[in-house]
């Protein structure tokens, strides 16, 4: 297995995962085999991932900050991942109205299959209505309410709590560049060397990637076909031009506005950066998490492409929590799909509402499977259309989920070479990856 590079080894997982769940229910093994024997690796490789998530923010985020060595190259660094952050979320947002409103995907869903997935996914979506059910009526300063943590160890324990982590690592990291820097040094000498500990142990766990994402869609797929496939079929291709709408949307961040980004404001082609960031848009679509990504997305631009580690460090662990294209894309397309299929019309006020909101829920979503769904709830709220309509989505949204993910962490990886080419950066490929 040396010598196969990375993104094949992952490839090779990811197709025969599949051929594995596919021929599993066709020939009827049991599926207690995959879920009992297979299933187990992909949890240990997803987990072992997740286990260093945090840690990895933090010590990431520290060192990224006290690295830069003053606050006025964190507050120019910062101004331009934020203001790039911003950039690319709106555009997604605004691509996702556009595609929505010319192919009107909703419009042809019959009458007849509407209510049928309302009924059948009712109690499904009542569950994750309550998720949020809490959030509805609060200040619309809740967010930045929401980003203090009272307890910062206690955010580290929860997925919500990325934002509140990512919070007091940055104000940690220009605490010590406020203090004399001889008292500074030891802490973020610990902090960098932390980092560079679980660079380390993401190796280590690359070595069983590819066999972890074989029985990621092994277990997937037997999984999917297990809750009745032949339904399952009818209400895909049912919502196929919704589903199709959304995928369109996400091909157009990938395959137009990111390499416009590139030409407008790097040296590097686009092509060369699809290769180095292709094992981590892999992982990102078998796990469904750019938090579980992120340590991969950190390896491939550092090592890979060649962006410094004081850019990287700051830029990317930002992005895995706040910066979601992907999800804010299909947010819109979403809720302007269930305001089509249930008859509401939306006024221009109502769209742009809709770019607003999708862009603060697509900030506020944690980096984990189907977070964009939940949050989707407020972005319905805001503009009048009921939650329960997420009933008429669910179904693809597992596959929405994968494609969506590498939507987000190809963003944040873009805007890392962004900042980084205009930090006067010169970010290339090796030579070896030729
Ligand atoms: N799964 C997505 C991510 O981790 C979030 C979402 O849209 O559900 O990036």
């Amino acid at each position: 297995m040396k010598k196969i590079p990375l993104h094949i080894q992952i490839i090779l997982g990811l197709v025969s995962g599949i051929a594995f769940g596919i021929a599993s229910i066709v020939f009827g093994w049991p599926a207690k085999f995959t879920v009992y024997w297979i299933a187990p690796v992909g949890t240990v490789f997803i987990n072992s991932l997740k286990m260093i998530a945090v840690p990895l923010v933090i010590a990431s985020l520290i060192s990224g900050v006290a690295n830069l060595g003053d606050v006025s190259k964190l507050s120019r660094i910062g101004g331009k991942t934020i203001g790039f952050y911003l950039l690319t979320t709106v555009i997604a947002t605004t691509i996702g109205l556009v595609v929505v409103n010319v192919l009107q995907p909703g419009t042809i869903l019959p009458a007849e299959t509407r209510d049928e997935l309302l009924e059948l996914y009712k109690s499904d979506a009542g569950n994750r209505e309550q998720t949020v059910e809490g959030i509805r009526d609060q200040s619309p300063l809740q967010p930045l309410v929401d980003m203090v943590p009272q307890n910062v160890f206690k955010a580290t324990t929860i997925n919500e709590g990325m934002l509140q982590v990512v919070f007091f690592s940055l104000l940690m990291g220009v605490a010590l560049l406020k203090i004399p820097p001889e008292k500074g040094k030891p802490v973020i000498q610990f902090f960098a060397a932390l980092n560079d500990v679980i660079i380390k142990i993401v190796e280590f766990i690359m070595i069983i990637a590819p066999y972890g994402v074989f029985a990621l869609m092994a277990a997937l797929i037997v999984d999917l076909a297990g809750e009745n496939p032949d339904r399952a079929w009818q209400l895909l291709t049912a919502l196929g031009a919704y589903t199709g709408t959304v995928l369109l949307g996400l091909g157009a961040m990938i395959f137009a506005v990111y390499p416009l980004l590139f030409k407008l404001f790097t040296r590097v082609k686009y092509k060369n950066f699809f290769k180095g960031i292709r094992p981590a848009q892999l992982l990102a679509f078998s796990t469904s998490s750019s938090s579980a990504t992120l340590p991969v997305t950190m390896r491939q631009v550092e090592e890979e492409l060649g962006v410094s580690e004081e850019v990287s460090s700051f830029v990317l662990p930002l992005g895995a929590t706040i910066n979601m294209d992907g999800t804010s894309l299909y947010q819109s397309v979403a809720a302007v799909f269930i305001a089509q299929a249930l008859g509401l019309g939306l006024t221009i006020g109502d769209q742009v509402m809709i770019v607003m909101t999708a862009t603060l829920a697509s900030i506020g979503s944690a980096g984990v499977p189907g977070a964009g769904l939940v949050m989707l709830i407020i972005v319905l709220e805001s503009i009048g259309v009921p939650s329960a309509g997420i009933a008429l989505i669910i179904a693809p949204d597992r596959l929405l989920d994968m494609v969506r993910t590498v939507v987000n962490v190809t963003g944040d990886a873009t805007v890392t070479m962004i900042v980084a080419s205009t930090e006067g950066e010169d970010p290339h490929r090796p030579e070896h990856l030729d």
